[in-house]
């Protein structure tokens, strides 16, 4: 891709409403733009990563047997009253009326619209355990969207649901599903932590949380610092009739070994134990060898594009966005330094883009008519890990110039030796 081609759409001013580095860096690398309070447009770069994201859930979904669907994101509220939902969820689901007057309202989850998907579907006990989810737009009236997409109305979220005959296969497909979360975030390669978490309105008993950590997060976890007890600080101050998640700091953790240390977290995947809540309040039932059995459901949330903003809380630096390797929109960039629009310059850009894009590097080429410094300061905001800069020098040397994003050093390199001082980098 050259960026000629390419709607960067960066910017040097910080956007006025955005409070966190995360909002700010999005806007100005040009991952995103607002079109209304908590709604946004992903640009191509943006989107890019997104897609990255995606693709790492889907990867670990799939391989865990859970198969994809899409359930529409509009819903008949009449399935938010026989759960009983309606009036629990409150005013973060938007309703509307069609031109029938028919009641419906945007999807803030599926719980409803995949159980009487199976009631529909799922005949016989034997078609069970099954694990369903979707990668799709999730729309929340949050009462103060903020922060970009960290907490925007509408946004993208995998959704996961399981339905089991029994107790103890929901604790398996449970298991199953954590099993593939820690694969996700194990391969997002950013700094994670799972913590004891409150089913809140959803229902159910046991639930987890995965916190990305970053010291702007919202949420405060609570650990121990000689074992794996972990939890949402919220929670155990609940627990312990304590005031103050603040006061937990050094206190003795609950499992009994060791004491507690706090630590700012962000959110990103939650799972739950949801029991029969659902299939009973909606009728889901299936044959089972006596009599018919209310599967016992689990549901499996990550906020695919909450990721992103909270990858960059955890990574950045003055310059811009420091992407992990798994999400960084391109791997290298080819910097054009010809501000005299040499046709040798053009040239070597051009060798070196098609020996990389042949050996599948996802590279971009900086094309533009711009000052070098303006492309750097591009290059750098965005994020992208690797730059090759080629300008006046290379014509003289035949040597290209290699820039690592974390490090100040530079190196000279001879186009045919590029992809191997690439592979020693990455
Ligand atoms: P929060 O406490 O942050 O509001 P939640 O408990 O309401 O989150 P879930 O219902 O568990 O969230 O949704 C699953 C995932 O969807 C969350 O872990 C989070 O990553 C993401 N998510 C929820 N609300 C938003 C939002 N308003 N904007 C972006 N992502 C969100
Ligand atoms: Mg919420």
């Amino acid at each position: 891709m050259k960026t000629s081609n390419l709607l960067l759409a960066t910017q040097r001013e910080n956007p006025s409403d955005a409070e966190t580095v995360s909002h700010q860096l999005m806007i100005k690398a040009g991952l995103i733009r607002q079109v209304a309070a908590g709604i946004y447009n992903w640009l191509p770069t943006g989107k890019k990563v997104l897609r990255k994201v995606e693709e790492i859930i889907r990867k670990e979904m799939d391989s865990s047997g859970a198969q994809e669907i899409l359930m529409p994101m509009v819903q008949p509220t009449s399935l938010w009253e026989e759960s009983g939902r309606i009036q629990q969820y409150g005013k973060e689901l938007l309703v509307f009326q069609d031109r029938h007057e028919r009641s419906f309202c945007l999807g803030p989850t599926h719980e409803e619209v995949i159980t009487d998907l199976c009631r529909n579907v799922i005949k016989s006990h034997r078609e069970l355990p099954i694990t369903l989810y979707q990668i799709q737009t999730k729309f929340r009236d949050e009462i103060r969207p903020r922060f970009g997409v960290m907490r925007s109305r509408e946004f993208i979220m995998k959704d996961a649901y399981s339905f089991d005959l029994s107790p103890e296969g929901l604790d398996k497909s449970y298991s199953t599903m954590k099993e593939a979360y820690l694969n996700i975030f194990h391969n997002l390669g950013l700094e994670y932590r799972i913590v004891k978490a409150d089913s809140g309105a959803i229902g159910g008993s046991d639930s987890e949380e995965f916190h990305i950590l970053a010291d702007s997060g919202e949420d405060l976890l609570a650990f121990s610092d000689s074992s794996d007890y972990a939890i949402n600080a919220e929670l155990l101050v609940e627990l312990q009739d304590e005031q103050d998640p603040n006061s937990l700091e050094g206190k003795p953790s609950p499992d009994g070994k060791g004491n507690l240390l706090l630590k700012k977290g962000i959110e990103v995947g939650h799972i739950f134990k949801l029991g029969r809540k659902y299939s009973e309040s909606l009728k889901l039932r299936v044959q089972g060898d006596d009599g018919d059995v209310y599967p016992e459901m689990g549901c499996y949330g990550i906020g695919a594009s909450r990721i992103i903003a909270a990858s960059i809380e955890q990574n950045h630096d003055e310059k811009g966005i420091i992407w992990p390797k798994s999400l960084c929109p391109y791997e290298v960039v080819i910097v054009e330094a010809n501000p005299k629009k040499k046709e040798s310059i053009k040239n070597t850009c051009e060798e070196v883009y098609e020996l990389l894009a042949s050996n599948n590097v996802d590279v971009l080429w900086d094309d533009r008519d711009k000052r070098p410094g303006v492309k750097f300061t591009d290059m750098e905001l965005i994020g992208i890990p690797i730059m090759i800069i080629i300008g006046d020098k290379s014509t003289e040397d035949n040597k290209v110039e290699i820039k690592v994003r974390l490090e100040e050093k530079t190196e000279r390199v001879s186009p045919q030796d590029i992809l191997q001082k690439l592979s020693e980098i990455s």
